[in-house]
């Protein structure tokens, strides 16, 4: 910005002017910004921007305080006193403008409608809770029962409701555990099983999750030595066999949730592995959270079935398609279960008070939105498009709708596109979409932007459509 034009400025400048009004209109703006003459009623807003402790006493703000805490309603003071010295607000507008400003709650995490079409989108927090788990998880934020029973005074075991539902879901498992998530499940059953010893595991599913996350590295920090079996394409069960000795501390079964091999491909399930161990532990890292098996997902393997087939463990992500909170399941055999409970490590890797609520109810609750969004059948996807479409062409955005496919996302079902349906909209939508007061993420296709509902909730398409229109009123 330029620097302000002091007075003996101007007064030079005015003193050598013939016609003052006339002369002030042709003052460069920098020398106009520090003219009293040209503010004689004292109305330049510039010289009247609210001090903070007025603004604080507003009763709207006060209020904001008590909600947010009074640091971030200052700092939002901050920045609309400086939008007043820049002419941008007028100072009666400042207590409006700071209320705008405010956060919507003390954390700057932002609720973001998922239109890219990805159900279970890892940068976007993975699944969504139902309302009912969102309700648990506030019920259970203060003093809560977790680890009291309040029938005894005594202490009682931690999470039991929600294990208690886990082991109804999934009949095979003789008990459960729950740990923050299915990464933290492999490092514990790594270092209570294999620390110091083998763990056998296919090269096949030597699988990097993404961003980076590789499973046999993290086995690997844990002190387990990997004996890796088989080849890229193929393994066999006398590939097993032979890596099995006094130091195999267990059998590792990866589902390569994020690729497919194709072609010349062999693998041994878990069901005829299952019967080679001679009481040798099988683990299962199945990932994606089914708890039984999905006719919507034919590929993806399940708790249940897997158990069935022989693993003593199996073990799963919480916010996957299970659609819950994050966290890793690991469910199986008591006895093994036992001895990673009484682990040390566990203490480091257990869930609080709020994932197990919101565990339990996504258990025991409502359909989540991940499975009901999974379901959702593609006339039905195609008539909220038509009717989206329909919606904003009337306000006058040009949109129409179109088929478009969609994915699991989180690393589940690569090779099964589910269809379905999305808005487009121009390409130069879906920046402001993105940024906007209401964030909305879709994708650019084919000069497009696409907003795909297979992982919009219903309930959310009236947002859709006020983010849409928030941005085109912007522009007109
Ligand atoms: C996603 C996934 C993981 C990692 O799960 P997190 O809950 O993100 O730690 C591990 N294994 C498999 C097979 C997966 O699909």
């Amino acid at each position: 910005m330029a620097p302000a034009a002091s007075k003996a400025d101007v007064a030079e400048y005015l003193g050598q002017a013939g016609s003052i009004p006339v002369r002030l209109r042709q003052l460069p703006p920098h020398i106009r910004c520090g003219a009293m003459t040209d503010d004689p009623h004292g109305t330049d807003p510039r010289r009247q921007v609210p001090r903070t402790d007025t603004l604080l006493a507003d009763p709207r703000l006060a209020a904001a305080g008590d909600r947010l805490g009074r640091d971030l309603v200052k700092a939002a003071i901050g920045r609309v006193q400086q939008r007043v010295r820049d002419g941008e607000v007028p100072p009666a507008s400042a207590v409006d403008a700071v209320v705008d400003e405010l956060p919507a709650t003390a954390a700057s995490l932002r609720p973001v409608l998922n239109a890219t079409g990805v159900l279970v989108h890892t940068n976007l927090g993975r699944a969504p809770l139902s309302p009912a788990a969102v309700a648990a998880v506030v019920a259970a934020s203060g003093t809560t029962d977790v680890e009291l029973d309040l029938g005894t005074g005594r202490r009682g075991p931690r999470g039991e409701a929600a294990i208690a539902a886990l082991l109804e879901a999934v009949p095979a498992a003789e008990a459960a555990l729950v740990v923050n998530n299915c990464a933290a499940a492999l490092a514990l059953v790594a270092t209570a099983l294999g620390q110091g010893r083998e763990l056998v595991l296919a090269r096949g599913e030597l699988v990097e999750i993404g961003d980076g996350f590789r499973i046999p590295e993290l086995l690997q920090t844990t002190g387990a030595r990997l004996r890796e079996v088989g080849t890229t394409n193929r393994v066999t069960l006398a590939d097993y066999r032979d890596a099995l000795g006094p130091d195999t501390g267990a059998v590792l079964k990866v589902h390569p949730s994020n690729f497919v091999v194709r072609g010349f491909t062999r693998v041994v399930e878990v069901a005829e592995l299952a019967g080679a161990l001679d009481g040798i532990p099988l683990v299962a890292d199945v990932g994606s959270g089914l708890l039984r098996p999905s006719p919507l997902l034919p590929d993806e393997p399940d708790l249940q079935t897997t158990l069935a087939a022989g693993a003593d463990l199996v073990l799963a992500s919480g916010d996957k398609l299970l659609g819950g909170p994050q966290a890793g399941l690991v469910l199986g055999r008591a006895e093994l279960v036992q001895r990673l409970r009484r682990h040390p490590l566990y203490r480091a890797l257990r869930v609080d008070k709020t994932t197990l609520a919101a565990l339990e109810a996504t258990l025991r609750g409502p359909v989540p939105p991940v499975r009901e969004l999974l379901a959702a059948d593609v006339d039905g996807l195609r008539a909220r498009a038509r009717a989206l479409a329909g919606r904003l062409g009337d306000a006058g955005v040009e949109a129409v709708a179109v088929d478009a496919d969609s994915r699991v996302g989180g690393g589940g079902a690569p090779e099964h596109p589910l269809p379905g349906a999305a808005v487009a909209l121009a390409a130069s939508f879906a920046e402001p979409l993105r940024r906007g007061r209401h964030p909305v993420v879709g994708y650019v296709e084919d000069g497009r932007t696409l907003l795909n509902l297979r992982s919009v909730p219903p309930a959310a398409d009236d947002a859709l459509v006020t983010a849409v229109l928030e941005v085109a009123r912007r522009w007109t």
